[in-house]
């Protein structure tokens, strides 16, 4: 190796790759990030940023957990805007639903997560532009929070670049191959060369995978987000509320602003070229659910929409640690569009493994259910199921 050579290169400067970057920093473990674009300028710069404990396994809680504590720490220190203890507030007014909400608290109650209820008068003392009559069933939970995920990004980035970490940005990859145990990636300026390589490129992942002969089920989809201006002023902060029967959420932004999601395509998309606006349809099912279930925010003026591509797993579980077969190459990604609220825990736990080794049985039992050689062979084609998902087990999606 030569002596300028990282021992870790990390692919991606999203969201989770700048946190990776830090946590190994901190673990004395030389690193440098590449990345053809900026940092974050993929899905973490046009994610909502919600952080929500309201998940589907206690690994995903105490992964959010670490990441939501890390947040409120890095923010408080280097840019107190970017993270906002708000809440979280979900509700349905449908009878099948309310009762699945009624399981998912019990269920999130013995995770440890403190979830209450709350009545619709307490909504709307809340979030004064909804309507909550007929709501039969909430989860509230109110130590969540919403941060600025592109500031969160870099900040880590930041750190990391303090404490040594490389930063290699805006040239195309000329060719990534496997070459005498070490990784070489080749961009017009020269060979970026380590021993251990992780794939840290969110929806790009799956075709770098798919080109170095170690294919993993990933499946890149499209989501979207709008930024509304309501003519009120909302109460500030409010919090995020998330109305499961039409599955669209709100946070707080910015000036008086509005955020606006789902918009969650079920069909695979080309991260290379994809419809980066918000699309007609998007955009008429916000307004007739704010129009229904929000009316005070009906009148918002549309500042603008987008669109971004995360990765789906068969299984859900985002896909963290060693590709099954390939000598030191790592994958972070999976995140099935809850990658903001995991990065940080998610990623210092691979930084574990990647400082104590594969066979390390703590760091690795660290990784639960996201652990990535638990799919081996050739990938099988599958459908995204991702979104605001409350089920436990085997319970459908609504
Ligand atoms: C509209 C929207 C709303 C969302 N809301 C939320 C939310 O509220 N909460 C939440 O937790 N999550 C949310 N998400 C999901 C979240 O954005 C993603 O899960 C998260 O940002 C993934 O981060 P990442 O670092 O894995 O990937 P990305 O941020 O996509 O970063 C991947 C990086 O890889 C780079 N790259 C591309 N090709 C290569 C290559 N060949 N080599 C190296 N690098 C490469 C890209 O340029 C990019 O910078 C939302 C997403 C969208 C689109």
């Amino acid at each position: 190796m030569a002596a300028s050579d990282p021992e870790v290169l990390v692919l991606g400067a999203g969201i989770a790759g700048c946190a990776l970057a830090y946590h190994l920093t901190r673990r004395s473990i030389s690193v440098t990030v590449y990345d053809p674009a900026t940092p974050a300028a993929g899905a973490s710069g046009r994610a909502a940023g919600v952080v929500t404990e309201q998940l589907w396994d206690r690994w995903d809680v105490e992964v959010t957990r670490e990441s939501n504590r890390e947040y409120a720490e890095l923010a408080h220190r280097w840019d107190p805007a970017a993270y906002q203890a708000n809440g979280f507030v979900r509700f349905t007014a449908r009878s099948n639903v309310a009762e699945a909400v009624d399981e998912a608290r019990e269920r999130l109650r013995s995770w440890g997560v403190d979830v209450e209820e709350a009545s619709p008068e307490e909504l709307s003392r809340w979030v004064p532009e909804g309507r909550y009559n007929d709501v039969l069933s909430t989860l509230v939970s109110r130590h969540d929070a919403c941060v600025t995920p592109s500031s969160i990004t870099t900040i880590y980035a930041e750190g990391a670049r303090e404490a040594g970490a490389v930063f290699d940005f805006g040239l195309p990859m000329e060719s990534l191959r496997y070459v005498d145990g070490r990784y070489e990636l080749t961009r017009s300026t020269g060979i970026l060369r380590a021993r251990k390589l992780v794939v840290a490129a969110g929806a790009w992942s799956k075709q770098i995978l798919v080109d170095l002969d170690h294919p993993l089920p990933l499946v890149p989809y499209r989501t979207q987000a709008a930024l509304l201006r309501p003519t009120r002023r909302p109460a500030e902060p409010f919090p995020t509320v998330h109305d499961l029967d039409t599955d669209v959420y709100v946070r707080p932004e910015s000036n008086g602003r509005i955020l606006a999601g789902d918009g969650t395509e079920d069909r695979e998309a080309d991260p290379k070229r994809f419809v980066t606006g918000g699309d007609e349809e998007f955009l008429a099912h916000i307004a007739e659910s704010l129009a229904a279930r929000f009316p005070g925010w009906s009148e918002s003026e549309m500042v603008s929409s987008w669109a971004g591509v995360c990765t789906a797993t068969p299984d859900r579980h985002p896909l963290i640690g060693p590709v099954p077969g390939a000598e030191g190459l790592y994958v972070l990604s999976g995140f099935n569009g809850f990658g903001v609220m995991r990065a940080g825990g998610a990623s210092r736990r691979l930084a574990d493994l990647l400082a104590s080794g594969d066979g390390d049985a703590k760091a690795r039992a660290a990784l639960g259910p996201a652990w990535a050689p638990r799919f081996e062979g050739r990938p099988a084609p599958f459908s995204p199921r991702p979104g605001f998902t409350l089920e436990g087990g085997d319970r459908p999606r609504f």
